[in-house]
C-alpha cells in the first residue's frame, strides 16, 4: 500500500495549483457574474494538454491514467469550478469518441476539442427522463446511410456553446437500455435549436435544452454498435463520478484553507476566533471528512486504473463528496461572518456551483441505490 503521489504527480499539483491561483481564481467571479464562457481559460487549458488526458495519442491526446485526471480536476476546481466541466466532458469524449468513433469523426472532433477550440457536450437527460436514463424518448431512425434524430435533451452542460454533442437516443424503444445508441451530432445542422436554462450556479458554462427536429447525420457518426450506448455512458460515469467528487472536494478544500487563515487573523472578545472551539472544531471535522472522502476518491481511481471494479466506490463518493462540499463551504461562509454572505468573497459562488453536482450525473438517491445493489445484489432494488 502506498499513499504517496509520485514526484511527477507532485510537480503536476504544484504547476496546476499555480495556474488555478493566477489564471482562474481572479477571473472566476467575473465569469459567474456575466455568465460569460471562459474561452481564454479554455484555450489555456487546451495548451496545457488538460483536455486530451483520456484521448488517444494519435489524435493529440495523452492516454494518462485516471489518477492523473483526478489530480488535475481537484486542482482546477480550486481556481474555478465551472472549468472542471471541461475536464469531465473532454475525459468522457476521449473515452466514448476515442474508443467508439469512426476514423473521420475522431479526426474531425478530437484534435480541436483537445486544443480547447471545440466543445463537446453530452446529451442523455430528457425533459421527462433523468435518473431512469434507459427509458429515452429521443429517437434515431436509420434511413439508408443516415440516421434521423428527433427529440429533446434537457439540462445539458455547456449546451449553448458546444459545437457537437455525444447524444444518446433509442434505436429500439422496446429494448430499453439495450436499445440506446450513441451518436456524435454536430450542433450546426438544420433542425437543431437550443435555449438556455437560468441556473443557480456554474453560470460561466451554463446549461441548455437542445431540440432535434428530424436532424440528419451520416451513419458513420454512430459511436459503437447499435444498442451499446447505455453501457458506454455508464462506463464513463463510473470514473466521471469520481472526478465530480474531486472537483467538489477541491472547492471545499480551498475554502477551508482560506477560512483557516481568516480565523487566525479575525479577533473577537479580545482574541483570534480560532481559539474558540466553536470555530476550530467545525474546521477540524471538515478537514477529517475531506481527507477521508478524498482518499476514497483516489482509491476508486486506483481501482479503475488497475482494471478492477469501482462502481461501488464511485457511487459512494458521488453521493458523499458533493454533500460534504456543500456543508463545508456553507460552514466556511458562516465563519467569515457577514462578509462571507457577500459576493466579495468566493463562498456564495462556490456554494451555488457545487450544489449542481449533488444532482448532475446521478442524484444522491440513485447513487445510494447503486451502492446498495453492489453490496446486496439486485434484490435490493425497487425496480
Ligand atoms: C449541474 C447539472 C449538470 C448537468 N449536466 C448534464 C449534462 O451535461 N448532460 C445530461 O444529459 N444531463 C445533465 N444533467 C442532468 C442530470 O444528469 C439529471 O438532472 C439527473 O440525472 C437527475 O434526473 P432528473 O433531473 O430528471 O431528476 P428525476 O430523475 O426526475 O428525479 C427527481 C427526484 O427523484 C429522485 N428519484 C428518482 N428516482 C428515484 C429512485 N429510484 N429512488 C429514490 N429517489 C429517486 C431523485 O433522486 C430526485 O431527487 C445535469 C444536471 C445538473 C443539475
Amino acid at each position: 500500500m502506498d499513499f504517496a503521489f509520485t514526484p511527477e504527480q507532485e510537480e503536476l499539483i504544484r504547476t496546476l495549483r499555480a495556474f488555478a491561483r493566477k489564471e482562474l481564481a481572479p477571473r472566476s467571479r467575473h465569469w459567474d457574474k456575466t455568465a460569460q464562457f471562459p474561452w481564454e481559460a479554455w484555450r489555456r487549458m487546451g495548451e496545457l494538454g488538460l483536455f486530451g488526458l483520456r484521448a488517444p495519442v494519435e489524435y493529440g491526446g495523452q492516454e494518462t491514467d485516471l489518477l492523473t485526471m483526478g489530480i488535475v480536476t481537484e486542482e482546477i476546481a480550486r481556481g474555478d469550478f465551472s472549468c472542471t466541466y471541461g475536464l469531465q466532458l473532454a475525459g468522457l469524449a476521449g473515452e466514448i469518441v476515442g474508443r467508439n468513433g469512426a476514423e473521420e469523426v475522431k479526426k474531425r472532433w478530437l484534435p480541436p476539442m483537445i486544443g480547447g477550440e471545440a466543445v463537446l457536450a453530452i446529451g442523455l437527460t430528457e425533459p421527462s427522463v433523468g435518473s431512469d436514463a434507459a427509458n429515452l424518448a429521443c429517437r434515431a431512425v436509420r434511413e439508408r446511410d443516415e440516421y434521423v434524430i428527433t427529440g429533446e435533451k434537457s439540462g445539458i452542460s455547456l449546451g449553448m456553446v458546444a459545437h457537437a454533442i455525444m447524444l444518446f437516443a433509442t434505436t429500439n424503444p422496446a429494448a430499453k437500455a439495450r436499445g440506446v445508441t450513441a451518436f456524435l451530432v454536430p450542433l450546426d445542422l438544420p433542425g437543431v435549436s437550443r435555449s438556455p436554462l437560468r441556473d443557480l450556479g456554474a453560470r460561466a458554462i451554463g446549461r441548455a435544452v437542445l431540440s432535434f427536429d428530424h436532424v440528419r447525420i451520416p451513419a458513420s457518426h454512430r459511436l459503437g454498435e447499435e444498442g451499446s450506448g447505455f453501457y458506454q455512458v455508464m462506463r464513463g460515469f463510473d470514473f466521471n463520478r469520481v472526478l465530480i467528487a474531486l472537483a467538489c472536494l477541491g472547492a471545499a478544500q480551498t475554502s477551508l484553507e482560506e477560512t483557516m487563515a481568516y480565523v487566525k487573523e479575525r479577533q473577537a472578545f479580545g482574541k483570534p476566533i480560532v481559539q474558540f472551539e466553536g470555530v476550530s472544531f467545525p474546521i477540524a471535522e471538515a478537514a477529517t471528512y475531506i481527507d477521508a472522502a478524498r482518499w476514497l476518491c483516489y482509491r476508486a481511481l486506483w481501482l479503475a486504473d488497475h482494471g478492477q471494479p469501482h462502481t461501488k466506490e464511485s457511487a459512494m463518493v458521488k453521493w458523499w463528496a458533493p454533500r460534504l462540499s456543500v456543508e463545508t463551504i456553507h460552514q466556511c461562509l458562516l465563519l467569515h461572518g457577514h462578509y462571507g454572505y457577500t459576493d466579495e468573497l468566493p463562498f456564495e459562488q462556490r456554494l451555488r456551483d457545487v450544489i449542481g453536482l449533488e444532482i448532475g450525473d446521478g442524484t444522491a438517491e440513485v447513487m445510494k441505490l447503486v451502492v446498495a445493489r453492489e453490496l446486496m445484489g439486485r434484490e435490493s432494488l425497487p425496480y
